[in-house]
């Protein structure tokens, strides 16, 4: 087992990323803000005590997020590689993970930072827009679908996350300044972290991932 981390601020493009990483490695898509999503959608007990939580934007108990990617880590393969995206997003968490890792056996290879401006943040996630059915990200501006509201993949209805109305996006991008300084020291001083420029097309920053976790071992 091994795994790559994906870090950056809300709008940093995480999602949109780990999408095209999926599309050309063996990686294994964790995003924990998609699962915790999804467990709202569902009604379960962890989507209830998130909730609150996420419509305020801030951050959901680390207990939660330990539990629910111990859960999937759980039913996974000795030789799965893992791509986890939006965690860990604190001190307890990363800790967590590592101590996770080490007990499968497993190890963090890098720590992708994706670094972009405020306001280009700022303006991604005002425009964005999501498919309720399959989870496509759309931007009013940048990518709008074929048809206005409609996904161009399944036909689903897009809405906006009701995270993404812009006091709430403020709030995030706060929180995550203030919460994601020691990790960026914690992965720094380890030598695992990486910073890439996400303020290009998706397919470059992408492609540079890429690069780097394609490359043999010892490289
Ligand atoms: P973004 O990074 O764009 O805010 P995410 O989908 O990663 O979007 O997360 C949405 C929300 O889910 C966060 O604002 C937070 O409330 C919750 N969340 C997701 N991942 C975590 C995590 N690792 N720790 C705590 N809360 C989380
Ligand atoms: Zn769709």
């Amino acid at each position: 087992m091994k795994a790559i981390i994906l870090f950056g601020a809300p709008g940093a493009g995480k999602g949109t990323i780990a999408e095209g990483i999926k599309a050309a490695s063996p990686f294994i898509h964790i995003s924990t803000g998609d699962m915790l999503r999804e467990a709202v959608k569902q009604g379960t007990a962890v989507g209830r005590e998130a909730e609150a939580y996420m419509k305020r934007g801030e951050l959901v108990p680390d207990a939660t997020i330990i539990r629910i990617v111990e859960e999937r880590l759980d039913k996974g393969g000795k030789d799965d590689a893992y791509m986890f995206d939006g965690f860990p997003r604190t001190d307890a968490q990363a800790r967590l993970l590592d101590e996770s890792l080490a007990r499968r056996g497993a190890r963090l290879d890098v720590v992708f930072q994706l670094a972009a401006p405020r306001e280009l943040l700022m303006a991604r996630l005002t425009g964005r827009r999501v498919c309720r059915k399959c989870g496509a990200s759309y931007h009013t501006i940048n990518i709008p679908p074929k048809r206005e509201g409609v996904c161009d993949r399944c036909g689903g209805e897009l809405y906006q996350r009701p995270d993404d109305q812009e006091s709430t996006i403020l709030k995030r991008l706060d929180v995550y300044d203030q919460q994601t300084q020691g990790l960026i020291q914690y992965y720094a001083k380890r030598g695992v972290l990486v910073t890439v420029d996400s303020a290009r097309p998706r397919q470059d920053t992408v492609a540079e991932i890429l690069r780097y976790v394609q490359r043999p071992a010892g490289s």
